[in-house]
């Protein structure tokens, strides 16, 4: 039986027959990709602590006909705060249910896996409270870190907004009254000429597509020290939420938990 080795970060897990488990993983050397773990469910697997979600390992997998198996895994990190807390649950699992929609099995892409792993590792760290006691705080720390993360994969799979001048004309954009006109469909703003025949157009304060161009730019974590008005925060959010959803098509479902949690934080 031909044996390979292959590191990365579970998904999602799926339970089959016979306790066994089914394990969804990014790869950075095979893009997604499916194994099952044989017993995984049994009390006391030596595989059970290696599939659990988030986690980063090394498996050592067999080829199978249909669906290849894990024969072993080495725990690389386990990001056991994700799964102490709630709110760092819902936001790793909205960032795994993004990856999962994004990339497709035989499509190694390591630095959407490095994304995700530097993801990862910062919600592990940050501070889950949902700072809602004043509107300037709007956006915790989680939340944050989410925004970057989506930003910088939706660059990362082709869908990274041009901000800085119109995308039509390429002119650069007047913004007299601290506002900017982007078009979801083109991806970027528009200038008033093109802003009537652009579709999706949302009008946003300028300072909004500012801090987007900010976190392409910086390092993941930079997004802890972003400052915003509170209602361009929630444009902010806003924007990220209909520019995602427009791009991907698909509105991931632990999203909603994650809105759900906050509505609850703020109420
Ligand atoms: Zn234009």
């Amino acid at each position: 039986m031909a044996l390979y080795r292959c590191e990365g970060v579970v998904l999602r897990t799926h339970d089959l027959a016979e306790a066994d488990r089914l394990v969804i993983m990014y790869t950075p050397d095979r893009g997604k990709h499916r194994a099952v773990a044989k017993g995984a469910r049994r009390p006391r697997s030596r595989l059970a602590a290696g599939i659990q979600p988030f986690t980063r390992a090394v498996y050592l997998c067999w080829q199978g006909r249909n669906l290849d198996g894990i024969s072993q895994v080495e725990v690389v990190e386990s990001f056991a705060p994700l799964r102490a807390h709630l709110e760092r649950l819902a936001a790793a699992s909205y960032a795994c249910e993004l990856m999962d929609a994004v990339t497709q099995e035989n499509d190694p892409q390591p630095r959407l896996y490095a994304l995700l792993v530097f993801t990862l590792r910062a919600l592990a760290e940050a501070e889950p409270e949902v700072h809602a006691e004043s509107p300037a705080a709007l956006l915790g720390g989680l939340e944050r870190l989410l925004l970057s993360f989506q930003w910088k994969l939706l660059a990362l799979t082709g869908f990274r907004p041009t901000f800085d001048r119109c995308i039509a004309c390429g002119e650069p954009v007047a913004d007299s009254a601290g506002e900017v006109a982007v078009s979801l469909a083109e991806g970027g703003v528009v200038c008033d000429r093109h802003a009537r025949g652009a579709g999706m157009v949302r009008v946003l304060p300028a300072e909004v597509t500012g801090a987007v161009t900010g976190l392409l730019r910086a390092p993941l974590k930079a997004a802890l020290g972003l400052r915003l008005s509170p209602g361009a925060a929630a444009a902010l959010s806003a924007l990220t939420r209909d520019y995602l959803a427009y791009h991907l098509e698909r509105y991931p479902q632990s999203r909603a938990f994650l809105d759900v949690l906050r509505e609850q934080a703020g109420s």
